[in-house]
């Protein structure tokens, strides 16, 4: 007999901070409400278990003879073989370790092969929409409809000049939160022979990822958007480009010798993924990453129903407050992870923001969220940023209810604490709030 099992029931993976008091400005403290999973996840307590256990055995990867050294080179290699799991990726793919996404989309684009012919949506994140270089760049306008997406793709592909060709896109706006239609994207992409990068960063969190599945041809993600906030992050695919392009950084461990030829060197590059990889690789990051990967996979069924609980809660708090207009690239109904973003007619986002932290204890992000023409778009004239709240394994219930009281007692009231302009930003004037004490030292 089967028993069915309440994916709530299943106790989700526990983060640090969940037990944060955070200072007001009235001088009292509140549990943090951390809304800005979307920026930066909180440290999983077992990545940060993974990491205090991997310390003590910390030492020089790759060239040192001794026994911790050895082991500090498994964990980095071992590494290599968890993101190949939690991307679902071939046999042939290479896995490059980087510092984050905007790394690895720019380590990819110094590789591609010359004359490459690059198209992606205008709506990308800077990290996917900058570092394409050169003639051959196609930024598509974005239009409405998923649907329409896929045939913008398709015609720009129709008259692309031959030659190789690249497509990038993200699996997930990190403004809007929604879906864009991959799967779909990659098939029309392998129709005109071209290949496929996924800008996972929003996407990695909150969903399984499967290149094969997909049909992409390389995953680009951020550990500290995965729980695992020690400066690693990965592009996970195709070997060939990468094999063939020069080192994305010259120096030691990219290369096999290096010879003195008269005034000249002779230099041997080393094959991928260590020739991407030159200087001293950050093995704690790395192994940080590997174990949040194996985590989230145990927990995908718990994890999506906890975030979508709770965004549910949040989209329809935040439709119900007078003046409240959430961002949409393709319209309310289009699937989402667990971001959202809104202006309200009448209020400055940035002061919302700072008055939501000062008198609330809740962390939101305000701005244009490193994807300006998407949410330059979507804001239209009246309001020059939005706010954007986001969830994940680090959000309650309680978080989202008192936001949204917080909220719709600050677009019917005003702050209650006077704020000043600093260089652009809204701070608590004055701002009595105590730092930690570690800050102090
Ligand atoms: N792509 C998307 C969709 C993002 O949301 C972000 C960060 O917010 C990035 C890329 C860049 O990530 P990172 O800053 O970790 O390089």
């Amino acid at each position: 007999m089967t028993v069915a099992v309440d994916p709530r029931a299943v106790a989700l993976p526990a983060v640090a901070g969940a037990r944060l008091a955070v200072p007001l400005v009235d001088g009292t403290r509140v549990p943090y409400a951390n809304l800005d999973h979307a920026a930066s996840a909180p440290c999983l307590d077992a990545v940060r278990d993974a990491v205090d256990e991997l310390l003590p055995w910390y030492a020089s990867v790759h060239r040192g003879a001794g026994f911790a050294s050895q082991v500090s080179t498994r964990v980095y290699e071992q590494a290599r073989d968890a993101l190949r799991r939690f991307t679902g990726a071939h046999r042939a793919d290479t896995v490059v370790f980087t510092r984050n996404t905007t790394d690895a989309l720019n380590l990819l684009a110094r590789a591609v092969p010359r004359d490459t012919s690059v198209l992606l949506f205008d709506t990308e994140h800077h990290a996917a929409l900058l570092p394409w270089r050169g003639p051959n760049v196609r930024r598509l306008v974005t239009p409405d409809r998923p649907d329409d997406a896929v045939a913008a793709l398709d015609e720009a592909l129709r008259r692309c000049p031959t030659g190789p060709r690249l497509v990038v896109v993200t699996g997930a706006s990190n403004v809007t939160g929604e879906l864009w239609p991959v799967r779909r994207l990659a098939e029309v992409a392998r129709q005109h022979g071209a290949r496929i990068a996924l800008d996972a960063a929003q996407l990695a969190p909150h969903r399984r990822i499967d290149i094969r599945a997909l049909d992409v041809d390389w995953v680009a993600l951020s550990g500290h958007k995965l729980y695992a906030p020690f400066g690693a992050g990965a592009l996970v695919g195709r070997a060939d480009w990468l094999q063939a392009a020069p080192p994305y950084l010259a120096g030691g461990g990219a290369t096999r010798q290096v010879l003195a030829r008269g005034e000249q060197l002779g230099v041997s590059w080393s094959a991928v993924p260590e020739r991407h990889e030159a200087g001293t690789p950050n093995v704690v990051g790395v192994h940080a990453l590997a174990v949040a990967a194996d985590t989230l996979t145990r927990h995908w069924e718990p994890l999506v129903a906890h975030e979508r609980a709770l965004l549910d809660r949040l989209r329809a708090g935040l439709a119900a407050i007078p003046g409240v207009r959430e961002l949409s690239l393709f319209g309310a109904g289009q699937a989402r992870v667990s971001v959202a973003s809104f202006v309200v007619e009448g209020r400055d986002a940035g002061l919302l923001a700072a008055a939501l932290s000062a008198e609330h204890g809740i962390g939101v992000r305000d701005g244009l969220f490193c994807a300006h023409v998407a949410t330059r778009r979507l804001l239209g004239e009246a309001q020059p940023r939005a706010l954007r709240a986001s969830l994940g394994l680090g959000s309650t219930e309680e978080h989202v209810d008192r936001f949204l009281a917080a909220l719709r007692g600050l677009v019917a009231h005003g702050p209650a604490w006077t704020y000043a302009e600093v260089d652009g930003r809204w701070v608590p004037s004055p701002d009595p709030r105590p730092l930690p004490p570690f800050l102090s030292i």
